[in-house]
């Protein structure tokens, strides 16, 4: 089959059917952490990629004979979908033929645009990304266009609040780029007030198209979802052999410390390891021994 894949089992759609409307890699962005490996044609204006009718014959030849259960059908794959200009023609095309809810994964970049908008409106579930609110760590995390800038992406990611689809925006963080104090503090601003239907976190799995793109730990993570305390939040990264040699140092320095003076968690990451940092960050706040205020500084909840 040349443009579906699937059903897979997904953590966020259930038993999803996968259709890929874009050939390999070609994107808008060419992300340092992109699964699929490093973007081969970077382009912003959309296209025909593939004949409308070849694409919905495979689509009808494989669901009529499929007798499985599917959750949803999937607009996604290897490069960004929205680049595809019959895109409004397929999605009618599934909504008007059969009963499977439609979901739409995005890098965003494309939703400031009329004909999207337009294209997308029957869509089921819109999954956008966001992983940045800061202008010159999109363009390094995210490697766009340099004609789509961050403001284009936030003006597209207000335009879907209009549309029925619910919002699952998903963030994805990288060790040493979106991992900072100031993006946190900025996220939970952002996130407070766009509210989307789920607020998906995740980082860096498997095999990234640029090798220096690190994950950053689950424990930074369960950090990051507390700290924002947005609870439609989810974390989307299961790491197997992610294990904590506790460091009891660390959880004591922090005690010791906040006791006499608020502590800064830029600190602690320049003396601790990370794992261990957020481990015991969110141990100790879990235990009530420490709060973490807005401005990211640990102070002790000990009476003196
Ligand atoms: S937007 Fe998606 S497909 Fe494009 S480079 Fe980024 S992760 Fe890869």
């Amino acid at each position: 089959m040349k443009y579906i894949f699937g059903p897979v089992k997904s953590r966020r759609l259930g038993i999803s059917l996968g259709i890929d409307l874009i050939p390999y890699k070609t994107c808008s962005f060419d992300c340092i952490y992109c699964e699929v490996g490093k973007t081969t044609l970077k382009i912003k204006e959309r296209q025909s990629f593939f004949k409308l009718e070849e694409i919905k014959q495979e689509i009808e030849e494989f669901l009529k004979n499929y007798r499985g259960k599917l959750d949803y059908i999937t607009l996604a794959g290897s490069g960004e979908p929205t680049l595809n200009k019959n895109l409004g023609e397929i999605i009618d095309f599934l909504k008007e033929n059969y009963p499977y809810k439609v979901a739409l994964i995005t890098n965003s970049s494309l939703l400031y645009k009329e004909d999207v908008l337009k294209d997308i409106e029957k869509v089921d579930i819109i999954v956008p990304s966001l992983d940045t609110l800061t202008p010159s760590i999109y363009f390094k995390l995210n490697q766009p266009d340099p004609e789509l800038s961050l403001d284009l992406i936030l003006e597209g990611l207000y335009n879907i609040k209009n549309l029925k689809a619910k919002i699952f925006l998903e963030t994805l963080f990288v060790k040493g780029y979106n991992d900072t104090q100031e993006e946190i503090q900025k996220f939970k601003e952002f996130i407070l007030n766009y509210q989307p239907d789920e607020w998906q976190l995740n980082t860096v799995v498997r095999f990234p198209a640029y090798k220096f793109a690190k994950p950053v730990s689950y424990y930074f993570l369960k950090f990051v979802k507390d700290f924002v305390g947005y609870k439609k939040t989810k974390i989307y990264y299961y790491p197997n052999k992610e294990t904590q040699k506790i460091n009891l140092d660390v959880e004591k320095y922090i005690l010791e410390t906040a006791k006499r003076r608020p502590l800064d968690l830029k600190e602690l990451l320049s003396l601790f390891d990370e794992k261990q940092v957020y481990y015991a960050v969110n141990k100790l706040k879990t235990l009530k021994k420490i709060e973490v205020t807005d401005n990211l500084q640990i102070v002790t909840t000990e009476k003196r």
